[in-house]
Protein backbone atom coordinates (compact mmCIF):
# COMPACT_ATOMS: atom_id res chain seq x y z
CA UNK A 1 0.00 0.00 0.00
CA UNK A 2 2.53 2.41 0.58
CA UNK A 3 4.68 1.68 -2.53
CA UNK A 4 2.82 3.97 -4.58
CA UNK A 5 4.32 6.91 -1.97
CA UNK A 6 7.97 5.36 -2.08
CA UNK A 7 7.75 4.76 -5.78
CA UNK A 8 6.79 8.27 -6.36
CA UNK A 9 8.82 10.98 -7.57
CA UNK A 10 8.27 14.44 -7.82
CA UNK A 11 8.49 16.00 -11.23
CA UNK A 12 8.11 19.83 -10.72
CA UNK A 13 9.21 21.98 -7.76
CA UNK A 14 5.42 22.99 -7.04
CA UNK A 15 2.93 20.18 -5.75
CA UNK A 16 -0.87 20.96 -5.87
CA UNK A 17 -3.39 18.48 -3.57
CA UNK A 18 -6.77 18.52 -4.63
CA UNK A 19 -9.57 16.75 -2.54
CA UNK A 20 -11.97 15.09 -4.89
CA UNK A 21 -15.97 14.73 -3.34
CA UNK A 22 -17.22 18.27 -3.02
CA UNK A 23 -14.06 20.16 -4.31
CA UNK A 24 -12.96 18.67 -7.85
CA UNK A 25 -16.39 16.53 -8.49
CA UNK A 26 -20.15 17.24 -7.32
CA UNK A 27 -20.89 14.26 -4.91
CA UNK A 28 -21.53 15.92 -1.90
CA UNK A 29 -25.14 16.90 -2.52
CA UNK A 30 -26.65 14.27 -3.99
CA UNK A 31 -25.24 11.67 -1.70
CA UNK A 32 -26.35 13.40 1.23
CA UNK A 33 -29.72 14.92 -0.59
CA UNK A 34 -30.29 11.62 -2.05
CA UNK A 35 -29.16 8.92 -0.24
CA UNK A 36 -27.80 9.71 3.41
CA UNK A 37 -31.05 11.49 4.72
CA UNK A 38 -33.46 9.60 3.15
CA UNK A 39 -32.06 6.20 4.10
CA UNK A 40 -32.03 7.66 7.74
CA UNK A 41 -35.56 8.78 7.82
CA UNK A 42 -36.55 4.97 6.56
CA UNK A 43 -34.15 3.15 8.89
CA UNK A 44 -35.46 5.29 12.19
CA UNK A 45 -39.07 5.55 10.77
CA UNK A 46 -39.33 9.08 11.47
CA UNK A 47 -41.02 10.34 7.83
CA UNK A 48 -43.31 12.35 10.08
CA UNK A 49 -40.69 14.73 10.91
CA UNK A 50 -39.00 14.19 7.54
CA UNK A 51 -38.78 18.27 6.34
CA UNK A 52 -37.59 19.46 9.56
CA UNK A 53 -34.81 16.76 9.82
CA UNK A 54 -33.69 16.41 6.63
CA UNK A 55 -32.96 20.12 6.63
CA UNK A 56 -30.82 19.92 9.84
CA UNK A 57 -29.11 16.54 8.05
CA UNK A 58 -27.86 18.26 5.53
CA UNK A 59 -27.33 21.81 7.55
CA UNK A 60 -24.91 19.63 9.30
CA UNK A 61 -23.46 17.87 6.37
CA UNK A 62 -23.29 19.92 3.48
CA UNK A 63 -23.62 23.90 4.38
CA UNK A 64 -21.47 24.57 7.99
CA UNK A 65 -18.66 23.88 10.06
CA UNK A 66 -19.19 20.33 10.38
CA UNK A 67 -18.90 20.17 6.32
CA UNK A 68 -17.66 16.76 5.46
CA UNK A 69 -18.01 15.16 9.01
CA UNK A 70 -17.76 11.06 8.96
CA UNK A 71 -20.62 9.63 8.09
CA UNK A 72 -21.35 7.42 11.46
CA UNK A 73 -20.61 11.28 13.71
CA UNK A 74 -22.90 12.69 11.28
CA UNK A 75 -25.77 9.98 12.04
CA UNK A 76 -24.98 10.37 15.83
CA UNK A 77 -25.51 14.36 15.93
CA UNK A 78 -28.52 13.73 14.14
CA UNK A 79 -30.36 11.05 16.14
CA UNK A 80 -29.40 12.77 19.53
CA UNK A 81 -31.56 15.66 17.89
CA UNK A 82 -34.16 13.30 16.85
CA UNK A 83 -34.05 11.75 20.56
CA UNK A 84 -34.33 14.78 21.88
CA UNK A 85 -36.91 16.53 19.71
CA UNK A 86 -39.43 13.83 18.04
CA UNK A 87 -39.04 9.91 19.02
CA UNK A 88 -37.07 7.92 21.34
CA UNK A 89 -34.22 6.11 19.43
CA UNK A 90 -33.50 2.35 21.73
CA UNK A 91 -29.80 1.95 22.33
CA UNK A 92 -29.17 5.72 21.07
CA UNK A 93 -26.89 5.79 24.00
CA UNK A 94 -24.27 2.92 22.65
CA UNK A 95 -23.81 4.00 19.85
CA UNK A 96 -22.91 7.28 20.27
CA UNK A 97 -20.48 5.82 23.12
CA UNK A 98 -19.56 3.15 19.61
CA UNK A 99 -18.48 6.72 18.06
CA UNK A 100 -16.66 7.97 20.19
CA UNK A 101 -14.30 5.58 21.61
CA UNK A 102 -13.64 3.58 18.27
CA UNK A 103 -10.33 3.30 16.85
CA UNK A 104 -12.37 3.37 13.16
CA UNK A 105 -15.22 4.55 12.37
CA UNK A 106 -16.62 2.11 9.65
CA UNK A 107 -19.05 -0.56 9.00
CA UNK A 108 -16.34 -3.68 10.11
CA UNK A 109 -15.83 -2.02 13.47
CA UNK A 110 -19.65 -1.68 13.70
CA UNK A 111 -19.91 -5.32 12.90
CA UNK A 112 -17.62 -5.97 15.50
CA UNK A 113 -19.19 -3.81 17.94
CA UNK A 114 -22.64 -5.90 17.46
CA UNK A 115 -20.87 -8.87 18.68
CA UNK A 116 -18.61 -7.60 21.48
CA UNK A 117 -21.21 -5.14 22.90
CA UNK A 118 -23.93 -6.26 26.08
CA UNK A 119 -26.03 -3.41 26.30
CA UNK A 120 -28.72 -2.62 24.20
CA UNK A 121 -27.23 -2.81 20.15
CA UNK A 122 -30.58 -1.88 18.43
CA UNK A 123 -29.35 1.53 17.37
CA UNK A 124 -25.99 -0.12 16.45
CA UNK A 125 -27.34 -2.34 14.40
CA UNK A 126 -29.52 -0.47 12.32
CA UNK A 127 -26.71 2.18 11.92
CA UNK A 128 -24.98 -0.82 10.01
CA UNK A 129 -27.89 -1.34 7.96
CA UNK A 130 -28.26 2.45 7.47
CA UNK A 131 -24.49 2.76 6.68
CA UNK A 132 -25.06 -0.75 3.97
CA UNK A 133 -28.07 0.64 2.06
CA UNK A 134 -26.01 3.85 1.84
CA UNK A 135 -23.76 2.61 0.32
CA UNK A 136 -25.94 0.58 -2.48
CA UNK A 137 -27.94 3.71 -3.04
CA UNK A 138 -24.62 5.70 -3.68
CA UNK A 139 -23.17 3.29 -6.44
CA UNK A 140 -26.00 2.93 -7.64
CA UNK A 141 -26.16 6.91 -9.16
CA UNK A 142 -25.89 7.60 -12.11
CA UNK A 143 -22.45 8.51 -13.92
CA UNK A 144 -24.60 11.34 -15.06
CA UNK A 145 -24.85 12.55 -11.07
CA UNK A 146 -21.06 12.63 -10.63
CA UNK A 147 -19.91 15.43 -12.56
CA UNK A 148 -17.39 18.05 -11.84
CA UNK A 149 -17.89 21.85 -10.87
CA UNK A 150 -17.66 24.22 -14.17
CA UNK A 151 -14.32 25.57 -14.72
CA UNK A 152 -12.41 22.00 -12.73
CA UNK A 153 -11.34 20.83 -16.03
CA UNK A 154 -9.30 24.26 -16.94
CA UNK A 155 -8.28 24.64 -13.74
CA UNK A 156 -6.61 21.31 -12.73
CA UNK A 157 -5.00 21.88 -16.70
CA UNK A 158 -3.92 25.06 -15.58
CA UNK A 159 -1.93 23.91 -12.56
CA UNK A 160 -0.60 21.23 -14.02
CA UNK A 161 1.55 23.69 -15.98
CA UNK A 162 3.24 24.81 -13.54
CA UNK A 163 2.85 22.00 -10.74
CA UNK A 164 2.84 18.07 -10.14
CA UNK A 165 -1.23 17.41 -9.56
CA UNK A 166 -2.28 15.43 -6.57
CA UNK A 167 -5.49 13.63 -5.62
CA UNK A 168 -5.88 13.70 -1.51
CA UNK A 169 -9.06 12.44 -0.99
CA UNK A 170 -11.18 10.17 2.01
CA UNK A 171 -13.08 8.55 -0.08
CA UNK A 172 -12.03 5.12 -1.80
CA UNK A 173 -10.02 4.67 -4.41
CA UNK A 174 -12.13 2.83 -6.91
CA UNK A 175 -14.92 5.81 -6.94
CA UNK A 176 -12.37 8.16 -7.35
CA UNK A 177 -10.35 7.02 -10.24
CA UNK A 178 -13.60 6.35 -12.01
CA UNK A 179 -14.91 9.24 -11.44
CA UNK A 180 -11.73 11.02 -12.25
CA UNK A 181 -11.10 8.98 -15.65
CA UNK A 182 -15.17 9.31 -17.06
CA UNK A 183 -14.42 13.23 -17.11
CA UNK A 184 -10.96 13.55 -18.49
CA UNK A 185 -9.98 14.99 -15.22
CA UNK A 186 -7.41 11.78 -14.46
CA UNK A 187 -4.85 12.57 -17.56
CA UNK A 188 -3.50 15.70 -15.96
CA UNK A 189 -3.18 13.41 -11.99
CA UNK A 190 0.36 12.34 -10.84
CA UNK A 191 -0.30 10.68 -8.14
CA UNK A 192 -3.69 9.39 -6.38
CA UNK A 193 -4.08 9.23 -2.55
CA UNK A 194 -7.00 8.25 -1.58
CA UNK A 195 -8.78 6.67 2.10
CA UNK A 196 -6.37 3.19 2.05
CA UNK A 197 -3.28 5.28 2.40
CA UNK A 198 -4.11 7.26 5.31
CA UNK A 199 -5.76 10.59 6.54
CA UNK A 200 -5.20 13.60 4.05
CA UNK A 201 -3.31 15.29 6.52
CA UNK A 202 -0.86 12.14 6.70
CA UNK A 203 -0.84 11.99 2.87
CA UNK A 204 0.29 15.55 2.25
CA UNK A 205 2.79 15.10 5.02
CA UNK A 206 4.29 12.34 2.84
CA UNK A 207 4.28 14.26 0.01
CA UNK A 208 5.87 16.75 1.30
CA UNK A 209 8.51 14.81 2.54
CA UNK A 210 9.49 14.96 -1.18
CA UNK A 211 10.87 17.80 -1.36
CA UNK A 212 8.85 20.23 -3.16
CA UNK A 213 9.46 23.81 -2.82
CA UNK A 214 5.33 24.39 -2.29
CA UNK A 215 2.35 22.71 -1.51
CA UNK A 216 -1.10 23.79 -1.96
CA UNK A 217 -4.27 21.95 -0.87
CA UNK A 218 -7.33 22.66 -2.74
CA UNK A 219 -10.77 21.76 -0.85
CA UNK A 220 -13.95 22.16 0.45
CA UNK A 221 -14.03 21.32 4.21
CA UNK A 222 -12.70 22.77 7.42
CA UNK A 223 -11.21 19.20 7.81
CA UNK A 224 -9.23 19.70 4.34
CA UNK A 225 -8.36 23.35 6.02
CA UNK A 226 -7.20 21.76 9.07
CA UNK A 227 -4.67 19.36 7.44
CA UNK A 228 -2.99 21.47 5.21
CA UNK A 229 -2.50 23.92 7.93
CA UNK A 230 -1.29 20.77 9.96
CA UNK A 231 1.61 20.47 7.39
CA UNK A 232 1.87 24.26 7.38
CA UNK A 233 1.16 24.54 3.05
CA UNK A 234 -0.83 26.47 1.77
CA UNK A 235 -4.78 26.13 1.18
CA UNK A 236 -7.25 27.11 -1.41
CA UNK A 237 -10.69 27.08 -0.42
CA UNK A 238 -13.57 25.95 -2.75
CA UNK A 239 -16.81 27.74 -1.08
CA UNK A 240 -20.02 25.43 -0.64
CA UNK A 241 -22.77 26.69 -2.95
CA UNK A 242 -19.65 29.03 -4.76
CA UNK A 243 -17.82 26.51 -6.71
CA UNK A 244 -17.87 27.28 -9.85
CA UNK A 245 -16.71 30.95 -9.46
CA UNK A 246 -13.90 29.76 -7.28
CA UNK A 247 -12.46 27.18 -9.48
CA UNK A 248 -12.87 30.27 -12.20
CA UNK A 249 -10.98 32.50 -9.23
CA UNK A 250 -8.38 29.66 -9.39
CA UNK A 251 -7.37 29.45 -12.79
CA UNK A 252 -7.48 33.33 -12.94
CA UNK A 253 -5.47 34.45 -10.33
CA UNK A 254 -4.31 31.20 -7.62
CA UNK A 255 -2.57 29.50 -9.89
CA UNK A 256 -0.22 32.36 -10.89
CA UNK A 257 -0.18 33.95 -7.15
CA UNK A 258 1.43 30.45 -6.27
CA UNK A 259 3.93 30.16 -8.86
CA UNK A 260 5.26 33.38 -8.36
CA UNK A 261 5.14 33.09 -4.52
CA UNK A 262 2.65 35.68 -3.34
CA UNK A 263 0.08 33.16 -2.28
CA UNK A 264 0.79 33.43 1.22
CA UNK A 265 -0.59 36.44 3.39
CA UNK A 266 -3.04 38.79 2.39
CA UNK A 267 -4.33 36.51 -0.69
CA UNK A 268 -4.77 33.54 1.06
CA UNK A 269 -5.81 35.45 4.71
CA UNK A 270 -8.66 36.55 2.77
CA UNK A 271 -9.70 33.27 1.06
CA UNK A 272 -9.34 31.39 4.03
CA UNK A 273 -11.86 34.02 6.00
CA UNK A 274 -14.38 34.28 3.32
CA UNK A 275 -14.15 30.32 3.89
CA UNK A 276 -14.83 30.03 7.26
CA UNK A 277 -17.31 32.81 6.95
CA UNK A 278 -19.48 30.86 4.30
CA UNK A 279 -19.82 27.92 5.94
CA UNK A 280 -20.65 30.21 9.69
CA UNK A 281 -23.84 31.13 7.84
CA UNK A 282 -27.07 29.25 8.63
CA UNK A 283 -28.86 26.98 5.70
CA UNK A 284 -31.02 30.21 4.86
MG1 LIG B 1 -14.42 17.27 0.07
Amino acid sequence: MMNILERYKPKKNLLICIDSDGCAIDTMDIKHIKCFGPVMIEEWEVSKWENEILERWNEVNLYTLTRGINRFKGLSKALVEINEKYKKIEGLNEFVKWTEETKELSNESLEREIKNNTGDITCIKKALDWSIEVNKRIDSLHKSDKKPFDGVKEGIEKAKGIADIAIVSSANEKAVLEEWEDNGLLESVDIVLTQNIGSKAFCIEKLKEKGYEEVLMVGDALGDYEAAKKNDVLYYPIRVRKENKCWKDFSKEAVEKFKTKSYKGEYQDKLVKMFIENLSKSNS
